[in-house]
């Protein structure tokens, strides 16, 4: 069949010359004959397809390296390809979608909690156990006035480096931050606490580059709760009997369950499932992979409404017991104390197989009604 010009064929796949020219060069799409004398391109008709898969991609505002992979795989494949980054655009999208609403709400409304809000006070409790069959504990749980932790270390000198990191978090506890600070001061906590797991190590050079620590905190401000989040603890929310899991495991089956290529259910037992892609390391690996922001870490806000109910845990926990009876406890046990006992219970009950670290924030009005101009006690 006769070969196109570039003209031709740039009028039948609504592709520009010029984009055309860059298709070539850059690899997705390349002549089916190049003129050695003149230079000229010219395309086959059944390249067609190609172009117009090219041009649909860049729509979708895809790299044109990563168009080049979904090119050279078959349908299947080149479908599960375009899942998968779509799942990440719009992973990157809640992140931001995040920020934008804190955004709203701050600059339209100014400070929270000054403007006849209801005062909110917080109850809470904290437990960390080593379970039945680790020698040791690497985990750290902390509960304070405005901070809540859970570091789940891991590797070589796993423990100290978990207990660094919340340390340095603890001091933002008797602090009263404002919220327009508040997004800055918890990235620059999380970057000191990453330099801490780093200086956290035997001989005070910093640790083994094998271990290394998660970080799941919540830090009060009065009216709202800024989480930070790295690695495969997790956050949960009690709210109107649902519970809701509002941190993102940073976990390799997690990452797989998101491009759609694993099941929720083939994820719970994957024999990867603790494999983690992002953590405070001794070695700063997961610091490495922080965006523009500099963080790895996750950070989001969050409007708290009275009676809510916010449980911090390991994966202690969350690897044994079923998100159901986690609900059940929750609802049924009022008192934070017994409630994070109880689920230590019910997790060694499940044989204890890892360290298993609970802590827990009830929310409750204070019975003191804020006015502008006047501060909480
Ligand atoms: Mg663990």
């Amino acid at each position: 069949m006769a070969l196109l010009t570039i003209g031709v064929f740039a009028r039948a796949s609504r592709l520009s010359p010029k984009a055309l020219r860059l298709y070539d060069e850059l690899g997705p799409l390349t002549p089916a004959r190049v003129d050695k004398v003149t230079g000229y391109r010219f395309y086959a008709p059944e390249q067609l397809d190609r172009a117009r898969l090219v041009a649909w991609l860049r729509r979708l505002g895809m790299p044109l390296a990563r168009i080049r992979q979904v090119c050279a795989l078959d349908g299947a494949g080149a479908a599960r390809e375009v899942r998968a980054y779509w799942a990440q655009i719009e992973a990157d999208t809640a992140v931001r979608r995040d920020l934008a609403s804190f955004l709203v709400g701050h600059l339209s409304r100014g400070e929270p909690g000054t403007s006849g809000a209801p005062a909110l006070e917080i109850r809470y409790a904290a437990v960390s156990d080593t379970g039945l069959v680790r020698e040791s504990n690497q985990d750290t749980a902390y509960a304070g006035g405005r901070l809540f932790a859970v570091a789940d270390g891991f590797g070589t000198g796993g423990a100290p480096a978990g207990a660094a990191a919340v340390d340095v978090l603890k001091r933002l506890d008797g602090d009263r931050i404002a919220a327009g600070d508040l997004l800055n001061v918890l990235a620059e906590a999380v970057e000191e606490a990453g330099r801490a797991v780093r200086g956290s190590g035997p001989e005070g050079g910093g640790a083994r580059r094998d271990g290394g620590t998660t970080l799941t905190a919540m830090l009060w401000t009065g009216s709202q709760l800024a989480l930070v989040h790295i690695g495969d603890s997790r956050a949960y929310l009690l709210r109107d009997g649902g519970l809701f899991q509002i941190t993102h495991d940073h976990t390799l089956v997690q990452s797989l369950v998101d491009e759609g290529r694993l099941t929720p259910e083939e994820a719970a037992s994957h024999p990867q499932r603790a494999m983690l892609v992002k953590a405070l390391t001794a070695g700063g690996e997961g610091e490495a992979e922080a965006g523009a922001g500099g963080v790895a870490a996750d950070l989001r806000l969050h409007d708290v409404l009275p009676d809510d109910r916010y449980l911090l845990c390991s994966d202690g926990l969350s690897a044994v017991l079923a998100v159901g009876r986690i609900r059940q406890v929750l609802g049924e046990v009022p008192d934070p104390e017994d409630a994070v006992r109880e689920l230590v219970l019910l997790a060694n009950g499940c044989g204890g197989p890892d360290n298993v670290s609970c802590v827990i924030a009830d929310v409750r009005r204070s019975g003191v009604c804020i006015t502008p101009g006047r501060e909480r006690a």
